[in-house]
């Protein structure tokens, strides 16, 4: 299985997981604009998108769906609540409407949903296995829930949420009434809070650790990776951000070895064979 972030953060969240010819996207709340240059980068064709997950209707997750989803007449799975809640009007033919705890089956992709905890209508998370290899996407979530803890324990490859540093939110601009509002249960997890449930769910079967969907104001790069670093000696860990895309990554079956299948760039793209991680 290929993945990538193309973007995370609070301001755009758009992830990619293919296998074969099959690839979802998970969320687009980036324009479809930079949606391409990224993809573009990371040798990823548009047209290769077979549907699109949605979490749930905040801007950050859907900026970019309409456009996307009409231009490359991409099926859209999406709950009711959510499909409600962004104010969309899309053509009939490219909804599905989906429970949050749906399977759904893409080709040679399952797509499981995961009901969560956020201030959104009917917000969901998803894993996305081939039968051998799971991958686990949580972000958005207002705490670690038994459903979160799941994922971390079943998935191979995980992107977790990472949203804020409790000092910075605490001492910085936002009003009280956000600040509660984020940290309430509704809202998202902070570094300390991911790193906990990281360390009580991780299984051995965990290769790969992005963290994601960093606070633009109330969070650095480099405090997630300092903070995650010490606890990743076995384990491959990245930090997405909202400003560029991550490598494509490769997951091989049955080793579970990590490979960089491209670096993003934007000149050449070469396939690497680089092992990152051996198993
Ligand atoms: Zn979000
Ligand atoms: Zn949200």
């Amino acid at each position: 299985m290929n993945y990538c972030a193309l973007a995370s953060g609070s301001n755009g969240n758009c992830y990619y997981i293919a296998k074969g010819n099959d690839a979802i996207l998970i969320d687009i709340g980036i324009n479809t604009k930079h949606v391409l240059l990224r993809m573009a980068s990371v040798g990823i064709d548009p047209a290769s998108i077979k549907a699109i997950f949605i979490t749930h209707e905040h801007g950050d997750h859907i900026r970019g769906l309409s456009v996307f989803a009409k231009r490359y007449q991409v099926p859209v799975y999406i709950t009711a609540g959510s499909y409600k809640g962004s104010r969309l009007h899309m053509p009939e033919h490219l909804i599905h409407i989906i429970e949050p705890n749906a399977k759904t089956s893409i080709g040679g992709l399952t797509i499981y949903g995961v009901p969560k905890y956020h201030d959104a209508k009917e917000p969901c998370s998803f894993i996305v296995s081939d039968g051998s290899i799971n991958i686990g996407i949580v972000t958005d979530i207002g705490k670690v829930c038994d459903n979160v803890k799941r994922v971390i324990q079943h998935s191979d490859v995980l992107l977790l949420e990472s949203n804020y540093d409790e000092d910075m939110l605490e001492n910085g601009r936002y009003s009280y009434y956000l600040k509660n509002r984020i940290r309430g249960g509704l809202g998202h997890i902070s570094n300390k809070q991911a790193l906990a449930a990281f360390l009580e769910n991780k299984t051995n079967r965990l290769k790969h650790l992005i963290l994601g969907h960093l606070s633009g104001q109330n969070n650095r790069v480099e405090l997630v990776q300092e903070l995650f670093e010490p606890h990743c000696a076995d384990i491959l860990l990245s930090v997405a951000t909202r400003y560029q895309e991550t490598d494509l990554f490769q997951v091989d079956i049955p080793t579970k070895k990590i490979d960089v299948l491209f670096r993003k760039t934007s000149v050449v793209y070469q396939q690497t064979s680089v092992i990152i991680h051996e198993s």
